[in-house]
């Protein structure tokens, strides 16, 4: 842990990592946040190098918002799976079916499929984004629950693309099990994903990003909360409010993706300064316009 802090001080680096990081790597983050968070504080920092603690498509979203910085990422391995549900040739094939769309895409997508949307959104911001498009239809990707979800808030009508997108983590969720445990916990508040499907959401008491859960956890005057997100959010929520009781609505919800980096890998990515992002820049300036949209 020491080592890694003084080499970030020579180097100049900063760390971003995601909620849904290993503890310890949540523990030495300069920056602990969802995607947009994140994102807002890659295109803030003054640092010289970003080590990107999160799965390829957000320390992408780091590289073409900081084209002068150096984004490493300590495991290049770490892929979202939702994220290549959506490959851009299939991106383009629907904007060519769907012409008088305008298209949303989630964060959770390569930086290729960026380039070809009008708009990136966030689990936090989707209805506000998806209000501000032009057309009646839209297109919105890759997760189809956050596209039904998104759909029930907006007076538009929303085309998933692709059909049937989805997280594998949030998908195990049940709203059985979330029901036995509010049998359990009956005084308990139950905080979804938009990511897990309608039933799921149907039955919590805030349906939002990790972000919306932090400050909800805050704010609440209940002391036992049942989550349905990734396991290493319980970490985080346990920095937001320490007496507080978090129960997970499934204890095997393990993104594999997010916990590919260990402090080990995170030492040698600032030591040996790789892995480094980049993104073809044509694409990083088609992508970069839609993440401004929401980010401006
Ligand atoms: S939790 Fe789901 S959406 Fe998030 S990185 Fe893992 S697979 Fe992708």
């Amino acid at each position: 842990m020491k080592k890694i802090l003084k080499l970030k001080k020579e180097k100049n680096a900063i760390i971003l990592a995601h909620n849904y990081q290993r503890p310890e790597i949540q523990d030495i983050a300069d920056y602990l946040g969802d995607s947009l968070g994140l994102s807002l504080h890659a295109s803030e920092t003054d640092a010289k190098i970003i080590v990107f603690c999160g799965v390829t498509f957000m320390a992408e979203t780091a590289a073409l918002l900081n084209p002068d910085k150096t984004v490493l990422i300590p495991d290049r391995n770490a892929l979202c799976p939702l994220a290549g549900m959506l490959p851009a040739e299939l991106a383009r094939m629907y904007r060519e079916k769907h012409p008088e769309a305008n298209m949303v895409l989630y964060v959770n997508t390569l930086a290729e499929a960026k380039a070809e949307c009008d708009a990136v959104c966030t689990s936090a911001n989707s209805v506000e984004t998806v209000n501000r498009m032009k057309s009646d239809t839209v297109l919105f990707g890759p997760d189809a629950n956050l596209a039904k979800y998104t759909e029930k808030f907006t007076a538009k009508h929303l085309i998933p693309v692709p059909r049937s997108g989805f997280c594998p983590v949030h998908k195990l969720f049940s709203k059985d099990d979330v029901l036995e445990l509010k049998k359990r916990y009956p005084e308990a508040e139950v905080l979804v994903h938009p990511e897990c499907d309608p039933e799921v959401c149907d039955i919590a008491d805030l349906v939002g990003s990790t972000a919306k859960m932090s400050d909800w956890v805050k704010k609440s005057n209940a002391d036992k909360f049942i989550v349905a997100t990734e396991i290493g959010m319980l970490h985080r929520l346990k920095k937001d409010r320490e007496d507080a009781v978090y129960i997970p609505a499934y204890n095997q919800a393990v993104c594999v993706n997010m916990k590919m980096h260990t402090l080990e890998k995170l030492y040698l990515s600032l030591k040996k300064e790789r892995y480094v992002v980049n993104v073809r820049p044509d694409i990083a300036t088609a992508a970069r316009k839609a993440v401004d949209f929401v980010l401006k």
